[in-house]
């Protein structure tokens, strides 16, 4: 079922869903079911599986450095189909610009037509860990407008190189990611909500926001984003706070700021127990807010161990 359908279904009820990571190459997915199970209590509609980009490796070989393209965390596809077939969920592949030619992403949208996923997140991708800006891949988008335009097309018939008069497979129903701080490349929260705007013309039925740490950021977003005539479902992402190093590391890689309350609680903190607690107790408290504002669902980064996750929905669902 379609992320829009699971939303009207709702009936203004907030619903719950939450984000994985795949594991590392080689890890069995066992590991995975163990981190999900206890969440599926909480009947989330929808469970989302991320893309990581493929990213350089070097390898000793003869006594030289060689280096290699690789990707550590593969399988986001097959994942979906596991959970989806584990479940009963609807899983939500996300799909990137950065590593792909059109051709994979149409092979990869192919694919998810057959496993009968109906739902895929739209998504640039960052830069590789070695450049400075995002360069597009040979035969690849530069933008995700660009993507959200050939899955549109795709469901309208039209495939890069063939057009079908009238297929009778489902069409996608597209999530796209939209900044309450902005996106740390955009000149302005108003420039950057333009591009948003931009990829709900072309056909995003949803947006999934960057996590953020103080709702009022997601509020204004949410009314500026309303009054530019975007006017879709936009779902909040949260995340947990779990280790001391989080203080640095979000900002730094996500670009956003955290409050200062919540800054001085996990400095208090011993041990990171400790701070997993406060990141609870934080996440717990937005979630209520946001709630009480009548959010669609509520979205979860769950990096790895979901023991805060489950905590935090006990409170709510
Ligand atoms: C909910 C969510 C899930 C994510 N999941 C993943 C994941 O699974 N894997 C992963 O690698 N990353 C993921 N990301 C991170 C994301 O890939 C990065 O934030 C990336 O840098 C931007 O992606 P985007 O889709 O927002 O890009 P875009 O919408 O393309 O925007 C990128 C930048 O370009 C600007 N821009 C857009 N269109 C134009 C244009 N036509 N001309 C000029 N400027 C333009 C925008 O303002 C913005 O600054 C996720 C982010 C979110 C919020």
């Amino acid at each position: 079922m379609k992320i829009t359908d699971h939303i009207q279904k709702a009936n203004g009820e907030t619903l719950f869903s939450f984000e994985i990571v795949p594991p590392v190459k080689g890890k069995s997915i066992q590991e995975l079911y163990r981190n999900i199970d206890p969440l599926m209590e909480f009947k989330p509609p929808f469970i989302d599986v991320t893309t990581s980009r493929e990213e350089y490796i070097y390898k000793e070989k003869d006594g030289l450095l060689d280096k290699k393209l690789t990707r550590t965390r593969p399988g986001t596809l097959g994942i979906c189909a596991s959970l989806k077939h584990k479940y009963n969920v609807d899983t939500v592949p996300h799909v990137l610009c950065g590593g792909f030619t059109k051709e994979e992403t149409e092979y990869l949208l192919v694919d998810c037509q057959y496993l009968e996923i109906e739902n895929v997140m739209a998504l640039r991708g960052d830069a590789r860990k070695e450049e400075k800006y995002f360069t597009p891949t040979k035969g690849g988008h530069q933008y995700a407008t660009d993507l959200v335009e050939q899955i549109q097309n795709i469901n309208e018939g039209n495939y890069l190189h063939d057009s079908i008069e009238s297929t009778d497979l489902n069409s996608f129903c597209i999530g796209v990611a939209g900044y309450p701080e902005k996106h740390m490349e955009a000149p302005s929260l108003q420039s950057d909500l333009k591009r948003l705007k931009q990829k709900v013309d072309l056909g995003a039925d949803y947006v999934v926001t960057q996590m953020f740490f103080d709702n009022q950021k997601f509020f204004a977003f949410v009314k500026a984003a309303r009054e530019m005539g975007i006017d879709v479902p936009i779902i909040p992402g949260i995340k947990p706070i779990a280790v001391k190093r989080h203080l640095q590391l979000l900002p730094q890689v996500f670009s956003i700021d955290l409050p200062q309350d919540l800054i001085d609680a996990v400095e208090a903190c011993n041990n990171n127990k400790e701070v997993r607690k406060v990141g609870v107790e934080w996440a717990i408290q937005q979630s209520k807010e946001l709630r009480e504002a009548g959010v669609p669902v509520l979205h979860y980064y769950s990096m790895g161990k979901s023991d805060n996750i489950e905590a935090i929905a006990k409170e709510l669902f």
